[in-house]
Order: structure tokens, then C-alpha cells, then sequence
């Protein structure tokens, strides 16, 4: 077995709660300067060219690249040979997002009772999803979610005689209804499979695979790019003033399911499609 303070995970996740509001990732930084390359409409040319200046503005001066600093998602997978030592590892990763949204200056948008809605103050508590798997090492990946795009995210409990056809439209249509109120361009993450709560939980994670990679499974990648093509075609654009594009890309991911249901599940994240790992 492997030891691991807990002390080191808070530290970590302090970093990485300050690091990921500050700069984006490079494949995000990729995909907007070759999205803004491709835009052929003028405002949305210029919508591109406030979002690169936001960005550098947001990195030069160390202050974060957009007011709503989102809800602190992590999804942590623990070797099965470590050992946490030195107290909770629930409550370690809370003080990290603690300290680092207080010292990183970063806005809390968490309230403690969805009804009663006091704020908490810290943005506390994080939303975490672990997972075992074998190793001595713990990945943890944080990826604040602003609510703009969150409430537009949906899931769809289709029939299996949908098929493809009916997942592509559900997608389009998640997109169509979110309109400018998700802050486009944005990425769409897909969960296809699983039950009601594992598709939004694929749905979630394929936010975090790198803009511009494509799915494993040809025909999932085919269905990527078409989607793709699909919400361009909208012509929502950037910030939903219109333009070409409206969407960086579509991400798949699938898992087996019931052979009666075919759940679907479209997170929806904005431009600001915050994602950072780091191995201890
Ligand atoms: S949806 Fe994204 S860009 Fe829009 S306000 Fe929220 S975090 Fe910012």
C-alpha cells in the first residue's frame, strides 16, 4: 500500500481550483483560434477576437476567465493500493476548493439547500465522482461547471427504436433550445447507455476529453462529426449573434444498456470548458 496524506490532495486541489479558472486548456485554446479562423460572419469574428483577448487578459493578470466560476466538479480515480492518511479524503478535497476559491479570488456560487438557497460562502460542498481502479496513484480532474450551460444539459429516455437517428436529433434539438443562453461556442458532451444517472455521468465525462479527438468506435465518431455539422448548420454562432459556428465539438461517450431503453444524456458546456488533471 501506498500512504497518501490527505494534506497533499487539499493542497492540490487548491491549485488546481485557481489554475483551471485562470487559463484554459491547450486544446480548448486550439479549438477556439482554429473556430475563429473558420467564422466567416463579422460579429462573429469579433465575438472571437473578445474571447482571445479575454483569455489573455484573464492569464496575464491572474484573474479568472469568466464571472461564474462554476460548481467544483472532480472525478478522482484511487489506485486501489493507496491509503489515505491523516483524515477524510470527502472533506480534504472541500478544503481545497475552499482555499482555493478564497485565495484564488474566485466567485462562490454555491448555496447549501437547493430551496432555502443561503450561500455557503466557499463554494463548498464539490460534486465528486470516485472511481477504484487498480494502481497506487490518485488522478483527480477538476472541471468547474458554469450554470448558464448546465440548465440547458438534458436527458432524453428514448425508445430503442429511435436509433441513431433519434439520438442525432435529440442532440440538435438540446442545442437548439439552449440557444445563446449556454454562451456558444460551445462543447457538447454525450452519454448514450447506461441508466437514467450513468448516461448523464458519461455525458459529463466527455466534456473532459480533448477538444479535436475523436471517439475510439468509428460509427460513435461518425456520429460526432455529423452532430457536428448538424448544430453549425444551426447558424447560432458565437455568443447566439449567428455565424457558422456554434459548437467546437461533440463528444460520444456510450456504455450498454437495457434492452429495453435507450437513455441519452447532452451536457452542455459554453466556451469556457475549464478541465485540469493532476497524478499524485
Ligand atoms: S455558461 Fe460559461 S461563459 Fe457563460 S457565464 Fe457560465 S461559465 Fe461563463
Amino acid at each position: 500500500m501506498r500512504d497518501i496524506h490527505v494534506s497533499e490532495i487539499s493542497d492540490t486541489v487548491k491549485n488546481m481550483c485557481i489554475d483551471v479558472n485562470y487559463e484554459l486548456s491547450e486544446d480548448m485554446k486550439r479549438a477556439l483560434t482554429d473556430a475563429q479562423e473558420k467564422e466567416e460572419s463579422e460579429l462573429g469574428k469579433q465575438i472571437f477576437s473578445k474571447l482571445q483577448e479575454n483569455l489573455k487578459i484573464a492569464k496575464e493578470d491572474q484573474i479568472p476567465i469568466c464571472q461564474d466560476t462554476g460548481m467544483a466538479v472532480f472525478f478522482v480515480e484511487v489506485g486501489q493500493e493507496v491509503h489515505f492518511v491523516g483524515g477524510d479524503i470527502t472533506a480534504a478535497i472541500n478544503e481545497g476548493v475552499k482555499n482555493g476559491y478564497t485565495e484564488g479570488y474566485l466567485r462562490k456560487s454555491v448555496v447549501g439547500d437547493p430551496l432555502i438557497r443561503k450561500n455557503t460562502g466557499d463554494n463548498t460542498p464539490a460534486v465528486i465522482h470516485y472511481s477504484i481502479v487498480p494502481g497506487d496513484k490518485v488522478k483527480i480532474t477538476c472541471a468547474p461547471k458554469g450554470f448558464g450551460s448546465e440548465n440547458m444539459s438534458r436527458v432524453f429516455m428514448l425508445k430503442p427504436a429511435d436509433g441513431e437517428e433519434g439520438v442525432k436529433n435529440a442532440v440538435v434539438q438540446a442545442v437548439k433550445d439552449a440557444g445563446p443562453n449556454a454562451c456558444p461556442p460551445m462543447v457538447i458532451g454525450v452519454g448514450i447507455g447506461g441508466t437514467f444517472e450513468k448516461c448523464a455521468l458519461l455525458a459529463k465525462a466527455a466534456l473532459l476529453r480533448p477538444v479535436g479527438e475523436s471517439s475510439e468506435i468509428e460509427y460513435v465518431a461518425d456520429m460526432e462529426k455529423e452532430i457536428l455539422t448538424r448544430i453549425n448548420e444551426t447558424g447560432i454562432g458565437p455568443a447566439g449573434l449567428g455565424g457558422k459556428i456554434t459548437a467546437l465539438a461533440v463528444n460520444i461517450n456510450t456504455y450498454p444498456t437495457h434492452i429495453a431503453g435507450l437513455p441519452v444524456a447532452v451536457n452542455i458546456c459554453c466556451h469556457v470548458n475549464r478541465h485540469i488533471t493532476r497524478i499524485l
